[in-house]
């Protein structure tokens, strides 16, 4: 950790409790302060490499043109090009987008992998749009960015609204751009197109991975402990059905229809199953009762998995909390005004930066296994995802012992220290 020491100037952040840059630019400042990190450095890192918006005129299935706006950020490409996955959702901002390419960014540095942070969102509802108008958009979206995106420059990835099949048509117009097939220029592509075995559930194996590291610290007996999970997209339904395959009970789960509580615990297998042909959503599941998404928050657990979306746990409802421990599976579920009460209450918090670090690691592998034009088995991904999430949980762990902070500053200051020693030997104009 080689940085150098001259705090005073740094003014105190602003914490606003709805702008996701803020909130997540205030752990930034706190961590720089406490690593003693220069002016310049400080000043470097916390503005963003690049910032793109795009309107995207897309013909719809009636006809007639609509127009959306799209961004890309790219945060930091010290370390390597920058890697970030792409949100389709009417709550997309250029600030959201700002805060989640930061993440990247330091999440890439947590769990040590050579990329930068970038991301990208359209504002669009991709639940009302038909599968021909997406695939438009993402051609659309694609090619006006084709002199951003590229394996060696910037890498994206699948987030809330996108899957695989959105990954293989960015693919597709990225390589018909180009005269040739680049699968290493998006990672998330479905197995046929350059997809990596294990990158489905590679985050929620993270997320259950730091799960267990955690408990074994707390000594928490995962077949007497309980969890609950608030979103069952991929994230969350693919943490609980790990986690439940791990002996721990699952008692809750949510999606923005509604959230289901069952003492006796939800089987996740059979609330899949029912998702799946219940067009994705959860609404009208009928093996446990229905109760809203602040009582499942607030519910009697040992452990708690946000991973829905950002700002879920406030200052409002953070005092009402009782699990012991809650591992972050989306991306700023709390909000940082948030984090004093849960630090002060005892809650053992895995940050979202090392916790859901698992979807970029096994990213990390597709590009590589692209590029090598090999294929690694399902187990050999496995091994080597749960080894760099094992060891970084412990570098993030003895952080925190070592500074006396937070799982989530101690992380931040991992990251930060790794990209400015980086940025030193780098240098610039
Ligand atoms: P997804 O679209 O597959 O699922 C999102 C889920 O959250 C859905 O079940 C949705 O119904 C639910 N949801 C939305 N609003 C909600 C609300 N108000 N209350 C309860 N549930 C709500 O998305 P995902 O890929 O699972 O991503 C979830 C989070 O994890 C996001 O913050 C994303 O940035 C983060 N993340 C995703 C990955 C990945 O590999 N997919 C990797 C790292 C982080």
């Amino acid at each position: 950790m080689t940085t150098t020491s001259n705090s005073s100037y740094i003014e105190p952040a602003p914490i606003n409790k709805e702008n996701p840059f803020e909130s997540m630019m205030s752990r930034f400042h706190d961590a720089a302060q406490l690593l003693g990190l220069d002016e310049e450095t400080y000043e470097v890192l916390k503005t963003p490499t690049k910032q793109v918006i795009v309107s995207l005129p897309v013909t719809m299935d009636n006809g007639k043109k609509k127009v959306f706006e799209g961004y890309r950020v790219i945060h930091s490409n010290i370390l390597g090009p920058s890697k970030g996955g792409i949100r389709y959702d009417m709550g997309v901002t250029l600030d959201e987008v700002k805060a989640l390419a930061a993440w990247m960014t330091w999440k890439c540095a947590v769990v040590d992998i050579p990329y930068g942070g970038g991301k990208g969102g359209i504002i669009c509802n991709p639940r009302s749009m038909s599968v021909g108008e997406l695939e438009r958009l993402t051609r659309a979206y694609t090619s006006s960015l084709v002199d951003v995106f590229g394996p060696d420059q910037d890498i994206p990835a699948p987030d809330m609204g996108t899957g695989p099949r959105e990954m293989a048509w960015l693919m597709d117009e990225y390589s018909r751009s180009q005269g040739r097939t680049v699968h290493a220029v998006v990672t998330g592509k479905p197995l046929v197109v350059g997809g990596s075995l294990g990158r489905t559930e590679a985050t929620g194996r993270g997320v259950m991975v730091s799960t267990l590291a955690s408990m074994a610290k707390l000594r928490l007996n995962p077949g007497r402990s309980t969890c609950a999970v608030q979103g069952f997209g991929n994230v969350g339904s693919i943490s609980a059905q790990l986690i439940e395959e791990r002996g721990i009970k699952i008692c809750g789960i949510s999606d923005h229809t509604g959230a289901y509580w069952n003492e006796k615990g939800i089987d996740i297998n059979k609330a899949i199953g029912f998702r799946n042909g219940n067009g994705g959503i959860l609404d009208g599941f009928k093996e446990a009762e229905r109760i809203t998404n602040e009582e499942l928050l607030e519910s009697k657990v040992d452990i708690l998995i946000p991973a829905a979306k950002e700002d879920v746990i406030t200052t409002a409802n953070a005092h009402k909390i009782q699990a012991k421990l809650i591992v972050e599976g989306a991306n700023g579920p709390t909000n940082a005004k948030a984090d004093s009460i849960i630090y002060e209450k005892g809650i053992s918090v895995v940050p979202d930066i090392l916790a859901n670090a698992g979807g970029v690691t096994v990213s990390y592998f597709e590009w590589v296994q692209n590029r090598l034009g090999y294929k690694w088995s399902e187990d050999r991904v496995n091994r080597r995802l749960d080894r760099i999430m094992q060891e970084s949980y412990e570098r993030v762990y003895k952080a925190a012992k070592d500074y006396n902070v937070s799982m989530r500053l101690a992380a931040y200051i991992v990251a930060i220290a790794k990209v400015s020693e980086t940025l030193k030997y780098r240098g610039g104009y």
